[in-house]
């Protein structure tokens, strides 16, 4: 884990050795799984310690120490796919409450396993798409963070992401290569949903040899209860 351990402290963050060990256990498995249900095309070893481990780390730069260690901040990743972000994230903050959410019945399988196998405390899987869950009172607008890496563009992410955030928290998706467009593209949806753009942070890492950012949208209103609409809508017809 020598690429994560070196890039993590970039970021200021000094793992422990039962956190390097979690994530020595999290690469194995993933492996393992991944010769069965499709998590990931990224497998050698150096590649899932950066672009998987290390990027969901970045996060960290939007993050403050407060918020992180309180039991009542709470999280959620949409389409989270094999843990990413939110399982590294969860392995250096054992505190804040934390849903996966991933429409995909394997991948949740795999989740359940990894949460066990790493021994990772108050973390929620939920089996559902963000058009559904976004409309149960359990979960609309109950976030202090909403975070999603790799899951749309984002005039559809925003449509998928804003509803579970609570006026006052915040969205940071995870966003490479060229953003401009797709930010403008996605500025009427995110006034819609009730958001506000606060800014595009770039991941600055000799690690990352492709652009990589941070794009936090502050909710300030309420998000009108139409939105999300029905499954595959947000996509086929962005705002
Ligand atoms: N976030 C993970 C990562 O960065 O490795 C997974 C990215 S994968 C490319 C996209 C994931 O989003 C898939 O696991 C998929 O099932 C999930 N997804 C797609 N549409 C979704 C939706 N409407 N609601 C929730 N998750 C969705």
């Amino acid at each position: 884990m020598r690429k994560l351990i070196e890039g993590a402290g970039k970021l200021g963050i000094k793992l422990t050795t039962r956190q390097v060990k979690q994530f020595e256990l999290y690469y194995q498995e993933l492996i393992e799984w991944n010769k069965k249900i499709n998590l990931t095309a990224i497998t050698d070893y150096s590649s899932v310690q950066v672009k998987h481990f290390l990027d969901s780390l970045t996060i960290t730069l939007a993050l403050s120490e407060k918020e992180v260690a309180s039991p009542d901040f709470k999280i959620v990743d949409i389409g989270t796919g094999a843990g990413f972000p939110g399982v590294p994230l969860r392995i250096l903050f054992p505190q804040p409450r934390l849903v996966l959410l991933e429409p995909t019945t394997k991948k949740t399988a795999f989740l359940h396993h990894i949460i066990r196998k790493l021994d990772l405390q108050s973390v929620e899987v939920l089996n559902s798409r963000a058009e559904e869950a976004a409309h149960l009172p359990a979960y609309r607008e109950q976030f202090d963070l909403v975070l999603s890496r790799a899951v749309a563009l984002l005039p559809t992410l925003v449509e998928l992401a804003l509803p579970f955030c609570r006026i006052g928290g915040r969205f940071i998706a995870q966003k490479k290569g060229e953003i401009e467009q797709e930010i403008t593209g996605a500025k009427k949806a995110i006034a819609v949903l009730g958001g506000r753009l606060d800014q595009t942070k770039k991941i600055e890492l000799d690690e990352f040899t492709d652009a990589r950012y941070l794009v936090i949208i502050d909710k300030i209103s309420s998000t009108p209860s139409e939105y999300p609409r029905r499954t595959g809508v947000p996509k086929r017809r962005p705002i």
